[in-house]
């Protein structure tokens, strides 16, 4: 861990912080939607642009994950004639996002993909992701399914700072030199911000190290009762912070199909049409085989690729927003007693 000074400003210096700030930046953190959520008097807290620290959502897990900010649910690339083509606008300022330890960690995996995945750099990803900066935000309580601390990734390295809510004032812990000159003005004190150490949920992360256990593995019968539960709607993926999967469509605006544009729009291996190939031919039509494949992909297959790890955070929103209250930690738990089993020689009819 980098060393920081750390500082204590109440609400009103926050504020006069964050207008100094956007001089130079966009921050956005996750804000909550009065009556926003999936059922009539929900809400939900998404990432979006602040210009207060009261709009800040320090006290529940945010609904959608921070990869939004860098790859929102839909976002035009380009805009098309006949002839030419207009990139769509960049960020015009740096961006400063505020994130859980997990949600920081979780943009390295999309880093992997959409930077270093066979060499080449998206270039719609990148043109974002090199102008953002990292708030770590404090996390002393427990979300309900949580399991950072099961993956590694309950601590991170990537903060430019740390804010720690502390009821009327802030803790702010400055890493970057770039944000020094804010606080010279302000007695550092002692405090320090820790991360995270322990879950209540602790789960035991599968690991499968061959190809041979993976493919026995998909044969194995824990699957079948997924045709039964998992519905395909996808909101495991959405909300997932290290999915990445999306599809590219051209919009046309008139009866003329060569003026309109290209969009990208998150997509999820748990829906229909997914795996469709030209010749319309689909490879996994039931539920339980799209969902086996999300699960070994996440706990195998980047591993496989990458040898970076599982492509998993630990954040809990896919349970969360499951409408079949599906748990993903009971599946990883379901997966090691398989491993144990295949390992042990159990035989399945
Ligand atoms: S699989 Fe679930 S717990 Fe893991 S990063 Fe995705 S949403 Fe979070
Ligand atoms: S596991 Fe749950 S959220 Fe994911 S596709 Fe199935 S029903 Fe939807």
């Amino acid at each position: 861990m980098k060393h920081a000074q750390t500082y204590q400003l109440n609400v009103d210096e926050m504020n006069g912080f964050f207008e100094q700030l956007s001089e130079k930046y966009d921050i956005y953190a996750p804000v909550r939607i009065s009556c926003g959520g999936r059922y009539a008097k929900d809400d939900s807290i998404i990432y979006q642009p602040i210009n207060t620290y009261q709009e800040i959502e320090f006290h529940e897990r945010s609904t959608y994950p921070l990869k939004e900010v860098l790859t929102p649910i839909t976002q035009t690339l380009f805009y098309f004639t006949e002839d030419e083509f207009k990139e769509s606008k960049s960020p015009q300022k740096d961006i400063l996002i505020f994130g859980r330890a997990c949600d920081i960690n979780s943009i390295k995996i999309q880093d992997q993909i959409y930077l270093k995945n066979g060499n080449i750099e998206d270039y719609f990803y990148k043109r974002i992701r090199d102008k953002v900066k990292f708030i770590l935000m404090d996390c002393p309580e427990q979300f309900e399914g949580c399991f950072c601390c099961s993956v590694g990734a309950n601590k991170t390295d990537m903060q430019s700072l740390a804010v720690s809510d502390n009821n009327g004032s802030a803790y702010v812990q400055v890493y970057d030199s770039d944000f020094a000159n804010y606080f010279a003005k302000y007695a550092a004190v002692n405090h320090e911000i820790q991360p995270p150490l322990k879950n209540e949920l602790k789960v035991d992360y599968p690991v499968i190290d061959n190809l041979e256990l993976a493919n026995k593995l998909k044969e194995h019968p824990m699957w079948k009762e997924f045709d039964a539960r998992c519905i395909g709607c996808g909101s495991c993926t959405v909300s997932c912070s290290t999915c990445t999967c999306f599809e590219t469509t051209d919009i046309v605006y008139t009866q003329n199909a060569h003026i309109g544009e290209r969009r990208r729009t998150c997509s999820s291996c748990m829906i229909d049409g997914f795996d469709k190939v030209a010749s319309g031919q689909s490879f996994r039509k039931k539920t339980s085989e799209k969902y086996r494949y999300k699960i070994l992909h996440k706990v195998y297959g980047y591993n496989a690729r990458f040898h970076t790890g599982p492509m998993c955070v630990g954040c809990g929103r896919c349970s969360a927003r499951c409408p079949e209250l599906i748990s993903y930690p009971a599946t990883l738990n379901k997966l090691s007693q398989a491993i144990k089993e295949i390992k042990g020689g159990v035989q399945h009819d």
